[in-house]
C-alpha cells in the first residue's frame, strides 16, 4: 500500500507539534531543512491499515516570502507533493488563525480543517456548527483537543476520508472588486505554462502576481502580459478603495473568514474568558512590576532547582560510593589491578560524577516546563523583548539562553522556538557564555580556592553576569558583521494562560532528563575511560622520590606519625600516605596525560597556567564536569586518606573565622578540601581569576559544539563558536592575569 504524504500547517503555538504527536505517538525524526536552521519534523504512522508520513510544517502567518520559515512551509506546501494538508486553528482565536487558511485554499490540495483547543473554546462558551462550515469551506472540519486527545480519531477519518475524495473546488470569494480584479489577471496569465508551477494553481498566481510578491520568480509565455495586467489592477484597486492593495488583499482574506465564521457561530465565547488572562498579565506583565516579578520568579526556581536537588544529590552519590566500594572488595588488593582502577577510578567515579547533577538538571527543567505550558514564559519573553532588542536579540532568545544554564545543548535546541533565522544562529553561537550547570562543579571548586568566603556568593553571581555580558556584547558585534539584516518586524505571542497538562510537563522534562542521562553515559563514560588510560599509561617503573628516600635527601618523620596517632587515637602513618601520593604525581607527570599538558604547557603559560591546569582544560573540552575528576587525578588524590592541610599560609588565619565555620563542612568532603589546599599552595589568585574567565568563556564542550553543527546546519558555524570564544578567553584571561598580578 502506497504511504499517504501529510503536512500539519498552521500558525505557531496552534498545537501543531501536539497534534503531531498524537498522530505519529512520537515515532519522529528531529533534522533541519538542508542548509538553513529551520526545523524539520517528519513522523510515520497509520491510518487504520493506510501507513503514513506527516511533516509539521514551520509555524507561519502567511504563505509570502518574508522569512526562511514561511519560505520553506510556502516551497514545502507547493512542491511537497503532499497528498492531504491538515491545517491547524486555535480555537480561542478562529479570526487570526484562519487567516493563512485563504492562501492555502488557492493551492488546489486536499485539506481538512482541525479546530484544534476546542476544550479551551468550548469552556469559554464558544460553540460552532462543524458540518455547516464544512460545507461552506468544502473539504472536512473537525474539532480537537491535541494535548488531551480527544478528536484525534475523528482526525484520522477525515484524513483517509479526504484522501479518497476528489480534490475540492475552491471556494474562496474575496468581495466583488477583489475577485474582478483577480479576474482579469487569470484571463491575462490564460492558459499558459507557469514553469514548474501546477497549472490549477493559477489563482494561487495570480493573487501573488497582485501582490507583487518579490520572493518569487515566475517563468512562462503568459507571465509578463500577466505581470502588466496585475500592475494595472493594482492601481485600479488603489483608486477605488484608497488603500493599497496588499492591504485590500488582506482585509478581504479577513472579510472571508468573518463572513464565514458569523454563519457558522451559534454561541460567541464569552467575552470575559480571554478577560481572565488579561486581568493576569495585568499584574504579571506590568510595565514596571513584570520584570522584578520575572526576577523573582526565576531565582526561586533557582534556589529550589539547587535546595531540592541536594537530598537525591547525596543519595545518588552514596549509591556510587557503595557501588565503587563493592566493586573494590571483589579484588583484594584493589590498587594492584589494572581492571579495578578502570572500573572504579575510571567508569564509576567518571560517569558518577556527573550524574549526581541529574536532579539539578530533572528540577530546573520541571519548572521550565511549569512555567512554559502555563503561558508565562511567554510573557517573560515579552518584557525582555525591549532590552534583548538592544543587543540585536529577539525577546524570545531569553529563553533558549535561561536554557543554557543548565546545559547548553538543550539550550541551543530550544533557539528552535525561534521563528527568525538570524535570531536563532545570534542566540546559538552566544550560547555556551551562559554558565551551564556543568561548569557549576567546577566554580564549586575554584571559587573557594581562590576566594575568601565571605566573597563566594559574589564571586559567583560575578561570573554568571560576566558570561551574560560577554554574550550581549558578542550578539551586537554578530548583528553587525556576520549577521547583519534588518530585524524582520514580529508579532510577540501571548497565548492565554492555560493549565498544563501533567503527561505534557512529564514528557518535557523527561526528555531533558534522558538527554542528559545518554550524554552520561556516552560521551562521558567514552572521555572519562580514554583519560584514565591516558593517566594510567605508560607505567613508572623508576620513582625519584625512592632515590631521594635512599640518599636521604627525604625521611619519614616518626614524630609526625606519632603526633597523628595521639591525636586521632590510632596508628597513622602520614608520611607514608604523603611518599604514595608524591608517587602517584610522578606517575600522572610520566604519562601520556603528563606529556601532553608539559606539550601544551608553554601555549597557556602566558596565561599563567601549568601542565596539571593543560591537561584539565583538554578534559574539559570533552565535558566541562571533567575539568574538576581530572584536576583531582593529576594530583593523585583518588586514594587520599584525611590528610592535613597545610598550614602556614599567612592569609589562613586572617579568614580563620570563615574556615571554622566550613569545617564541618569540608570534613565530608576532604577530598575536595585537599584539592583546593593544593590548588591554592600551587597557583596565585591571579591565575585563579585567569582560570575562571578562561573555563566561562573558552571552546563549548563537544557536544555543545556537535549540537551547534547539528542544528545550524553547517561546521561554518559550529567552527566559529569553538574558535571564536576560545580566542576571546584567551585575550581575556591573559588580560585578567597581568593585570591581576600587577595588584598581588
Ligand atoms: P505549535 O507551535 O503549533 O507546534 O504548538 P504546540 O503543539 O507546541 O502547542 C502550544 C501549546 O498549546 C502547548 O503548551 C500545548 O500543550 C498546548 N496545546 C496544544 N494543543 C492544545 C489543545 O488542544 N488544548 C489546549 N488546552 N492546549 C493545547
Ligand atoms: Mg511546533
Amino acid at each position: 500500500m502506497t504511504t499517504l504524504k501529510l503536512a500539519l500547517v498552521g500558525n505557531p503555538n496552534s498545537g501543531k507539534s501536539s497534534l503531531f504527536n498524537a498522530l505519529t505517538g512520537e515515532h519522529q525524526h528531529v533534522g533541519n531543512y538542508p542548509g538553513v536552521t529551520v526545523e524539520k519534523r517528519v513522523g510515520r504512522g497509520h491510518l487504520d491499515n493506510t501507513p503514513f508520513e506527516v511533516t509539521d510544517l514551520p509555524g507561519n502567518y502567511s504563505l509570502s516570502s518574508f522569512s526562511p520559515e514561511e519560505r520553506i512551509a510556502r516551497d514545502e506546501l507547493l512542491h511537497g507533493g503532499f497528498d492531504v494538508v491538515v491545517f491547524v486553528a486555535d480555537s480561542t482565536n478562529l479570526k487570526r488563525s484562519l487567516v493563512l487558511l485563504t492562501n492555502l485554499m488557492q493551492l488546489h490540495k486536499r485539506l481538512v480543517l482541525c479546530l484544534n483547543m476546542a476544550d479551551e473554546a468550548k469552556r469559554a462558551g464558544q460553540k460552532l456548527d462543524v458540518p455547516h462550515m464544512s460545507r461552506l469551506l468544502g473539504f472536512p472540519v473537525v474539532e480537537t483537543a491535541a494535548n488531551r486527545n480527544q478528536g484525534i480519531d475523528e482526525l484520522r477519518q477525515m484524513i483517509l476520508k479526504a484522501a479518497s475524495d476528489p480534490i475540492p473546488q475552491n471556494r474562496l470569494v474575496y468581495g466583488e472588486r477583489l475577485d474582478q480584479a483577480l479576474t482579469k489577471v487569470r484571463q491575462a496569465l490564460g492558459d499558459g505554462e507557469v514553469e514548474g508551477f501546477d497549472p490549477e494553481i493559477r489563482d494561487w498566481i495570480a493573487t501573488r502576481l497582485l501582490l507583487q510578491d518579490e520572493g518569487l520568480v515566475f517563468k512562462g509565455p503568459t507571465v509578463e502580459a500577466a505581470k502588466a495586467e496585475a500592475a494595472k489592477q493594482r492601481e485600479w484597486l488603489e483608486s477605488q478603495t484608497g488603500m493599497d492593495a496588499s492591504l485590500y488583499i488582506t482585509h478581504s482574506e479577513f472579510g472571508f473568514i468573518d463572513g464565514m465564521l458569523r454563519e457558522v457561530t451559534l454561541h460567541e465565547t464569552m467575552p470575559d474568558a480571554r478577560a481572565t488572562s488579561d486581568k493576569i498579565d495585568r499584574v504579571m506583565a506590568h510595565r514596571v512590576w513584570g520584570l522584578p516579578i520575572f526576577a523573582v520568579v526565576m531565582y526561586v526556581l533557582f534556589w529550589l532547582t539547587f535546595t531540592l536537588g541536594e537530598y537525591p544529590m547525596g543519595w545518588i552519590e552514596s549509591g556510587f560510593d557503595f557501588l565503587a566500594e563493592k566493586v573494590g572488595s571483589l579484588w583484594s588488593d584493589p590498587s594492584e589491578s589494572v581492571l579495578a582502577s578502570l572500573l572504579i577510578d575510571g567508569i564509576i567515579k567518571g560517569v558518577g560524577g556527573v550524574v549526581v547533577f541529574l536532579p539539578n538538571i530533572v528540577l530546573l527543567f520541571l519548572g521550565l516546563a511549569i512555567l512554559e505550558d502555563t503561558g508565562y514564559l511567554a510573557r517573560a519573553a515579552y518584557l525582555m523583548d525591549r532590552i534583548m532588542h538592544r543587543f540585536g536579540l529577539h525577546g524570545k532568545s531569553f529563553v533558549p539562553m535561561l536554557t543554557g544554564f543548565g546545559c547548553s545543548v538543550p539550550g541551543i535546541m530550544a533557539t528552535r522556538t525561534l521563528e527568525n533565522e538570524r535570531d536563532r544562529l545570534t542566540t546559538m553561537l552566544v550560547l555556551p557564555l551562559m554558565s551551564c550547570g556543568a561548569r557549576l562543579p567546577i566554580w564549586m571548586l575554584l571559587v573557594p580556592a581562590f576566594f575568601a568566603p565571605k566573597w563566594g556568593a559574589a564571586v559567583l553571581f560575578g561570573i554568571y553576569a560576566f558570561g551574560i555580558l560577554v554574550a550581549l556584547l558578542l550578539a551586537v558585534l554578530l548583528r553587525h558583521t556576520l549577521l547583519k539584516g534588518e530585524e524582520a518586524p514580529f508579532v510577540m505571542e501571548l497565548p492565554p494562560y492555560r493549565l498544563p497538562t501533567l503527561r505534557a510537563i512529564c514528557h518535557k522534562m523527561w526528555e531533558r532528563a534522558w538527554m542528559y542521562l545518554r550524554k552520561a553515559g556516552t560521551i562521558i563514560l567514552a572521555i572519562s575511560v580514554l583519560l584514565w588510560a591516558l593517566s594510567t599509561w605508560p607505567k613508572t617503573d623508576h620513582y625519584q622520590v625512592e632515590d631521594q628516600l635512599a640518599s636521604g635527601a627525604l625521611q619519614k618523620v616518626e614524630s609526625i606519625d606519632k603526633a597523628a596517632e595521639a591525636k586521632e587515637g590510632q596508628p597513622k602513618q602520614v608520611t607514608e600516605t604523603m611518599i604514595e601520593n608524591m608517587k602517584k604525581n610522578e606517575e600522572v607527570q610520566n604519562s601520556a596525560l603528563g606529556h601532553i599538558g608539559r606539550w601544551i604547557e608553554p601555549l597557556i603559560k602566558p596565561l599563567g597556567f601549568d601542565w596539571r591546569i593543560g591537561t584539565a582544560l583538554l578534559g574539559a573540552f570533552a565535558a566541562k564536569e571533567v575539568f574538576v575528576a581530572q584536576m583531582g587525578m593529576v594530583y593523585s588524590l583518588g586514594e587520599v586518606a584525611e590528610e592535613e592541610e597545610e598550614g602556614g599560609d599567612a592569609d589562613e588565619k586572617a579568614d580563620d573565622k570563615g574556615e571554622k565555620k566550613d569545617e564541618a563542612k569540608e570534613e565530608s568532603t576532604s577530598g575536595a578540601a585537599t584539592l583546593r589546599a593544593y590548588i591554592r599552595r600551587d597557583y596565585s589568585q591571579a591565575t585563579g581569576l585567569a582560570l575562571i574567565i578562561f573555563l566561562l568563556i573558552s571552546a563549548p564542550c563537544m557536544a555543545t559544539i556537535a549540537v551547534t553543527r547539528r542544528e545550524s546546519g553547517r561546521w561554518k558555524w559550529a567552527l566559529l563558536q569553538f574558535g571564536g570564544l576560545t580566542v576571546i578567553a584567551y585575550v581575556l584571561s591573559f588580560m585578567a592575569y597581568h593585570i591581576a598580578s600587577l595588584f598581588a
